[in-house]
């Protein structure tokens, strides 16, 4: 059925096109089940069987048992596996046994936290006494929660603003509390990540006061060590469940890649792919055709509306009842609608579905014939997550990943088995990080006194010298007994966990006064400049106004025809290195503390075609960054015996620069967003030419460290890259980058290749002449 659907989709492919890379077959896996826990209390086994569950699955059986028997555990498997039952099991017998234990849920999103609630009230099992706590609970209700709840449905921002810093109302809450879940752990990394896994240390020890230890038990996709994950997050040894039991059908999974169009120029006349967004349309138009039940993942809102919106065009001239099968899974949709679409995606009343990544989490919908990604989801894990909504038991789906043009998309097409044989990646966070270790380290001291002994939990020695910075500020104060909070004020407001400290500027529409969202201040100048085209859930806004006194940055709502993009000016300073390995050849590799200065000077108005309408001059003041960066060094004989001409080397540089950025991703868990680099011919502080990588966020939150770590393969996957875009001389899929502060100039994509070749050489061919660290 699958390979019969792909032949279906490669026969609408146009004459002269070839973008199948790759086609892997993946067999199909039988279920097997298990016995129900003897521990397990009739009325509950009654309960689920009524929903479906007539044995469970053998994961979900060992997940709960050692729950049960006190181990923390994480249960790390595929989409549809049935997470659920194996936090329930453990947690809902606990309750129904002794009828004052409590539990705690926590949950990236709102929407994940009311699917699972609701999950359990379905259950009947009304003694639980299942509730949400979170920004929606309106304030009478509130009391009634904290008072009577036994189950309470948060997360991490309600439990770091709301329920910590008051915990003695939650007293009697605490005092009992047998279980912690932590749902969906995979999406706690970079600096949210850091922040939650401190979060979850100020709850230990918050519980700890009133006599507690509760079992924590992480629910998470399937990634590469997710014991070491969950227990640098959780803070406690936790024991891992990986063994998938939950039936899989057979997949066939094809890597896609749009073709260049030659007609089309975009930034200084570099060609340009066939969007990923529109191949998807075609795809998805030709599989509603076949009757099959299909999903499209999409990048972005406007994205999965274009995309059903051009399927349903090209439906529209096959059989006019067809367009009507199609919609676009929208922001904002009411769970009630949420549920209704899965529904009729389930019953094939629809037929395609174009979502964003949202639908990731906490959707009920599974066992579809095809599932499209379109464009790299940002880890394996998420990858596999969409790719798991395809296939039912005894059938046969078709899974397509299509390419977006994109460094990392190119690399993936080319280099099938780094998508498909890779274990998914762990995630990276970096609870140390200082400037996420100190605003944390305040809120425990408002909750509780921090004394020594608490320090070993918090980091150690950096938890110490942290402390004692904060002392000598005058934030805390040091007494005999440990540091001390002694304002009247909670400091835990001013405490941005999602984002990476200092004040966020919030986007406010001027004629409403309503306000939109908020961006990191290091970001507001690149996003939220004046004249900054700023995309909102799919709806477009222009700012009229960026005031940095009071962080308001005005828009108004306007569609123009072009987009914009930041020219800025960027220096980096070596503040310290931390490791240096020196190699014989002449290449030095590091890794330190660097200062990243940017100055956003103008903003380019450009067309969707590319072309740019002209350059409009910005006074905005420079921007420091202090962070952590990986960069790398040659000296000016080897570009010379690499070819490269002096004036070629600037060229190279950036292009190297570029495609490592872009594949970076692939290595550390982190967004392309996420992480900023500079190249330069010749470096004040190195004295030689050197491209560096950094971390965008201050103190960083572990992505330069994992690049240093993996430095050969992510040098290597970017050469890669490079070499297998077909482009003449470099495009957005190899060495143009969205993000250039430089209008993408200049860039020598066939330098880049020798700069990256050269780098590898010296790396591997010897163990380094001195290293340093
Ligand atoms: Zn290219
Ligand atoms: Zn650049």
């Amino acid at each position: 059925m699958s390979r019969l659907l792909l032949d279906r989709v490669l026969a609408g492919v146009p004459l002269g096109e070839n973008p199948l890379r790759h086609v892997r077959e993946l067999p199909e896996r039988p279920a097997t089940t298990a016995d129900w826990p003897s521990w397990v209390p009739d009325a509950l086994r009654t309960a689920l069987a009524g929903g479906g569950v007539e044995r469970p699955w053998a994961h979900q059986v060992e997940a709960a048992t050692h729950a049960r028997e006190g181990r923390h555990v994480v249960i790390a498997t595929g989409t549809a596996s049935g997470k659920s039952l194996a936090y329930q099991l453990p947690v809902l017998s606990a309750l129904s046994e002794n009828r004052r234990a409590t539990a705690l849920y926590l949950s990236p999103t709102k929407a994940l936290g009311a699917d699972q609630l609701r999950a359990v009230r379905e259950l009947g099992v009304d003694d639980a006494r299942p509730a949400a706590y979170d920004g929606d609970t309106p304030m009478p209700e509130r009391d009634w929660v904290r008072a009577h709840a036994r189950w309470v449905f948060t997360n991490p921002d309600m439990l770091h603003r709301g329920v910590l810093p008051s915990h003695a109302r939650w007293a009697s809450f605490f005092r009992r509390l047998a279980y912690v879940v932590v749902d969906e752990c995979h999406g706690y990394r970079g600096v949210f990540g850091s922040h939650v896994a401190l979060l979850l240390r100020r709850l230990r020890r918050v519980a700890a006061k009133y006599g507690a230890d509760p079992v924590f038990v992480l629910a998470s996709a399937t990634v590469s060590d997710p014991a070491a994950s969950a227990s640098r997050l959780a803070g406690v040894p936790c024991v891992a469940v990986t063994d998938d039991r939950s039936p899989q059908g057979a997949r066939t999974v094809a890597l896609w890649e749009p073709p260049l169009l030659p007609e089309l120029a975009g930034e200084n006349g570099a060609p340009v792919r066939r969007s990923a967004g529109a191949e998807t349309a075609r795809i998805m138009t030709d599989l509603v055709v076949e009757g099959a039940r299909t999903l499209a993942f999409v990048r972005s809102r406007r994205g999965a509306e274009l995309t059903a919106l051009s399927a349903r065009q090209a439906l529209a001239d096959v059989d006019p009842s067809l367009p009507a099968r199609v919609a676009a899974y929208r922001a904002g949709f009411l769970p009630e609608e949420r549920r209704a679409l899965e529904k009729s995606l389930a019953d094939g009343t629809l037929l395609g579905v174009a979502s964003t990544n949202a639908l990731e989490l906490g959707v009920d919908i599974a066992g579809l014939d095809a599932v499209v990604v379109a464009g790299y989801p940002g880890t394996l894990a998420s990858f596999w997550q969409q790719a798991g909504r395809a296939g039912r038991a005894g059938d046969s789906a078709l899974v397509v990943f299509v390419a977006q043009d994109n460094p990392l998309d190119t690399y993936l097409v080319h280099n099938p088995s780094a998508m498909l044989d890779k274990p998914v990646e762990s995630t990276v966070i970096d609870p140390g990080n200082p400037y996420v270790l100190a605003p944390q380290l305040v809120c425990a001291a408002m909750e509780l006194p921090l004394t020594e002994k608490c320090l070993a939990d918090f980091g150690g020695p950096v938890a110490r010298r942290v402390l004692d910075d904060l002392t000598t500020d005058g934030v805390l104060r040091k007494r005999p007994t440990g540091w001390f909070w002694t304002s009247r004020e909670r400091p835990h407001a001013s405490v941005d966990i999602r984002g990476s400290g200092g004040e966020q500027v919030a986007v406010v529409e001027a004629d409403s006064g309503r306000m939109l969202g908020t961006v990191d201040p290091g970001a507001a100048f690149t996003t939220v400049h004046q004249g900054a085209v700023y995309l909102h859930q799919g709806t477009s806004y222009v700012v009229d106004d960026l005031d940095l006194e009071t962080g308001l940055a005005m828009v108004h709502r306007e569609d123009p025809e072009w987009s914009t993009s930041p020219r800025e000016q960027i220096d980096i300073s070596v503040l310290s290195v931390a490791e240096q390995a020196r190699y014989r050849a002449g290449v030095t590799v590091n890794l330190g503390e660097v200062a990243v200065t940017s100055h956003v000077v103008a903003y380019l108005r450009k067309l969707p075609s590319g072309q740019v309408l002209d350059q409009v001059p910005l006074d905005l003041p420079e921007q420091t960054l202090n962070t952590r960066a990986v960069w790398y060094t040659l000296t000016d004989d080897l570009l010379a015996d690499a070819g490269l001409t002096k004036h070629e080397t600037p060229g190279a540089l950036h292009a190297a620069e570029h495609a490592a950025i872009g594949l970076l991703p692939l290595f550390a868990t982190c967004d392309r967003w996420d992480i900023g680099g500079v190249s330069t011919a010749l470096h004040p502080d190195t004295g030689e030419p050197t491209v560096f990588v950094h971390d965008g966020h201050p103190g960083g939150a572990g992505f330069a460290d994992r690049a240093h770590a993996a430095l050969i393969p992510w040098l290597t996957a970017t050469r890669d890259a490079i070499a297998a875009c077909e482009c003449p001389s470099g495009c957005p899929s190899c060495v143009q980058s969205p993000k250039c502060g430089n209008g993408n100039e200049p860039l020598h994509k066939d330098g880049a290749i020798r700069v990256l070749t050269t780098v590898l050489n010296a790396v591997a061919d010897a163990t380094p002449e001195s290293k340093a660290s």
